[in-house]
């Protein structure tokens, strides 16, 4: 069984020989530009430099997949908002928003912005790493897309006092965010990540299922591939609405136990995650990372990764300790 087999066998809830052990969120760490020569803000926006460095997550730190890009703005960027570019240990990010009014939807989507650079990516990744290691690729959610839309203090406030107002905006993004999906697994991407914008810390459990997952059922129904739906923070609430939603595999922050996530999910969805990316990844030793990863492997998580994107400035023994922990738990 190669990565790529073992890694989409255990997303699909297949019997697979050993847990993967991957990242689904963002890998750019400062570590892996120094090695791969390939650094922020560049490998945000060039085809090349976004899959060397992507590449170095796999061949430096070990992980058992490639995962791009480093950010979550390149459709808010084709639709009309206006981005600061980032630095070399910070991300791209929404400065201004064009509201519903003042959205420009392009004519062709895989030739919008960066869009481009991104599709081209899985080609230079697959002739790098070959056929057997999965391929990430994150992209914004439909929520995600809305609240750069309308700004997310409107999207936040409109999901109370105008809800109308923000389901046109939840429609008109995810109509994007379907088809830049499709055309990103088209491109050879063995599933998208999709990280949720909505979470507890912005709705409430009743709108999230009035409005959101709707809208992320829709998306699902209309994508052919593989999907994981991210969700930071602590989740118990809505997670029995998102593994209704029929993504393939539901991403986890450390807030959130794997074991109640697994008992709630059932065989719906898998769960990925969930070692904590501020606390043990980036400022915890490798022991500490080995021992978190023990504990998300006995309680069952289906794929081991980190639980949200990993901090830049992350050490790589800290991620090269997260296969280790894998290999580690099997020789027992
Ligand atoms: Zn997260």
């Amino acid at each position: 069984m190669n990565l790529r087999e073992r890694f989409l066998g255990a997303l699909r809830g297949e019997e697979v020989d050993m847990v993967p052990a991957v990242s689904v969120t963002q890998t750019g760490t400062v570590d892996f530009m120094e090695a791969s020569g390939s650094s922020w803000p560049e490998a945000h926006y060039d085809a090349e430099k976004m899959a060397d460095l992507a590449v170095a997550a796999y061949e430096v730190g070990g992980l058992e997949s490639v995962r791009y890009p480093y950010c979550l703005t390149a459709l808010a960027e084709v639709v009309g908002c206006g981005l600061k570019e980032g630095t070399r240990d910070t991300q791209p990010s929404v400065e201004t928003h064009p509201g519903l009014d003042g959205i420009e939807m392009p004519d062709d989507l895989s030739q919008a912005g960066r869009v481009p650079e991104i599709l081209e990516a899985a080609n230079l990744v697959r002739s790098k790493v070959g056929d057997e290691v999965p391929i990430i690729v994150g992209i914004e959610a439909p929520d995600e897309l809305a609240a750069h839309i309308l700004g997310s203090s409107n999207y936040i406030k409109g999901l109370i006092t105008d809800p109308e107002m923000v389901e046109e905006a939840l429609e008109v993004s995810n109509e994007l965010s379907m088809e830049y999906a499709q055309l990103v697994l088209d491109s050879g991407a063995d599933a998208v990540c999709v990280p949720g914008y909505s979470t507890l810390d912005i709705v409430d459990p009743n709108s999230f299922k009035n409005l959101i997952k709707p809208t992320y059922r829709e998306f699902v129904e209309n994508v052919d591939g593989d999907i994981i739906m991210h969700m930071c923070g602590h989740i118990d609430q809505i997670i029995g609405d998102l593994a209704d939603c029929g993504f393939e595999g539901i991403s986890i922050e450390a807030q959130t136990e794997i074991q109640k996530a697994k008992e709630i999910i059932g065989n719906k969805a898998s769960v990925i995650g969930n070692i904590s990316t501020p606390n043990t990844l980036l400022n915890g030793s490798p022991q500490e990372v080995i021992k978190e990863c023990q504990q998300a492997l006995k309680a069952g998580t289906d794929i081991l990764a980190p639980g949200c994107g990993l901090a830049p400035r992350t050490p790589t023994e800290n991620v090269q300790a997260i296969v280790k922990a894998r290999n580690q738990y099997y020789q027992k």
